[in-house]
């Protein structure tokens, strides 16, 4: 359950802009008592950040929760732990149960200190209790789920609330409120809240692949559809599965929210047949990345390809045109696949486009690595756009401040 929580603070953390001008994020344990695992001021570098989130070690204990916002007000959004005051401030809560002490004093001392309160209750959290800490309106600042594994059902509702209530933070800030200087250069947020892309799935379904593989390839896909906001003005997704010839499982445009393409995703036949990979790039040029299927001009591309091995055919000059064409190309390979035929096709550096999995029960070690790296590839191509309209410099202070079980 603990690693279920970690990989939430990843996501939430990795969906901010992270940088010493930008945003920073703390992480705080509670449990009877409470501990600082990093301050806003310790990690600089998204990676570093990320690294420190997914090694947090497990405390246990007691649920001390009025106690743990009484120490985030006291020792986290402090000048000494690297807070920036007139910049948002944003705390979010993880509980999974009912806390021993009251939390409605010190959650009240911390909102008037300025801080946006979400909370995340898992289980036995009790919702009455939620309420004496969230921020208003409470229908965006709490979530309750059932168990932990349903985090992720609402995790990326969570980030988009989190990311909209520092957007209107920097509004208020930026409108003057008395004693705030107005600062210059903080507007939008760049995160990945609302990134739009057009993302093509391009999966080997030849023989070699075998039934039983097969599956375990829709799996991977699941998770991966999964780790993307989908919607007509969001992510699209289309599925193209090749052989001896490239067939259309669904356009950009057919499917228009996440339960919609997991669905798809789960049942899709397997053809079977030869390796035709340069085909099917050239396939995914002409017949996927085109307006009247629902591609959209103005949205970065990306094609996650996934095979397991040779390709029958010449492949260097469709991946060629395919990359000119703006998409960037991502390759997964599995078992036999031949790592310099996944360079040549992917984009560089290779380091982050080509993934090797040496079986087929191993995508779940890197489906993260590989989402995390499409994403932070989207999220750069909309700082790019976003700078073209002078909109920079972000700085937003989320506190994670979290709980695990007993
Ligand atoms: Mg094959």
């Amino acid at each position: 359950n603990f690693k279920l929580i970690r990989s939430f603070i990843g996501a939430m953390a990795g969906a901010f802009d992270i940088g010493e001008d930008k945003t920073r994020v703390a992480v705080v344990q509670y449990s009877t008592d409470t501990r600082t695992e990093f301050n806003l001021n310790q990690y600089f570098r998204r990676a570093d950040l990320l690294r420190a989130i997914k090694h947090l070690p497990y405390k246990g204990g007691n649920t001390m929760t009025g106690e743990a916002i009484d120490y985030i007000v006291k020792n986290i959004f402090t000048e000494a732990a690297g807070g920036r005051k007139s910049f948002p401030k944003v705390a979010m809560i993880i509980t999974d149960g009912k806390s021993q002490d009251p939390v409605h004093e010190h959650a009240r001392r911390l909102r008037n200190m300025g801080a946006e309160i979400f909370v995340l209750g898992i289980k036995g959290a009790d919702e009455d209790e939620l309420k004496e800490m969230a921020s208003t309106p409470h229908s965006k600042h709490i979530y309750n789920v059932l168990d932990f594994d349903l985090i992720k059902e609402v995790q990326q509702q969570l980030i988009t609330e989190v990311c909209t209530g520092v957007e209107d933070q920097l509004n208020s800030l930026a409108s003057g409120e008395e004693g705030t200087t107005p600062q210059r250069g903080i507007s939008a947020t760049v995160t990945s809240c609302n990134v739009q892309a057009d993302v093509v799935l391009l999966v080997d379904g030849s023989y070699s692949i075998g039934l039983a593989n097969f599956a375990k390839v829709r799996a991977f896909l699941e998770v991966l559809v999964n780790s993307f906001d989908i919607g007509p003005s969001k992510v699209q997704i289309s599925l193209v599965q090749y052989s001896r010839d490239p067939h259309t499982e669904f356009a950009l445009n057919k499917h228009h929210d996440s339960s919609a393409v997991v669905k798809a995703v789960r049942t899709f036949p397997y053809r079977g047949g030869s390796t035709n990979t340069g085909k099917a790039m050239t396939y995914v040029r002409d017949k996927i990345f085109v307006t009247s299927r629902g591609a959209r001009n103005n949205v970065p591309r990306v094609m996650v390809l996934i095979t397991d091995g040779k390709s029958s055919d010449s492949f260097k000059v469709p991946a060629e045109n395919l990359r000119r064409s703006d998409v960037e190309i991502f390759a997964v390979g599995v078992k036999d696949a031949v790592r310099s035929e996944l360079e040549a096709i992917a984009n560089h550096p290779a380091d982050n486009h080509v993934f090797e999995v040496e079986d087929f029960d191993a995508f779940e070690r890197i489906s993260k690595e590989l989402t995390q790296s499409i994403c932070l590839r989207i999220e750069q191509e909309l700082k790019t756009a976003w700078s073209l309209w002078e909109l920079q410099g972000l700085v937003v202070e989320p506190v994670f401040s979290k709980w695990k079980p007993t």
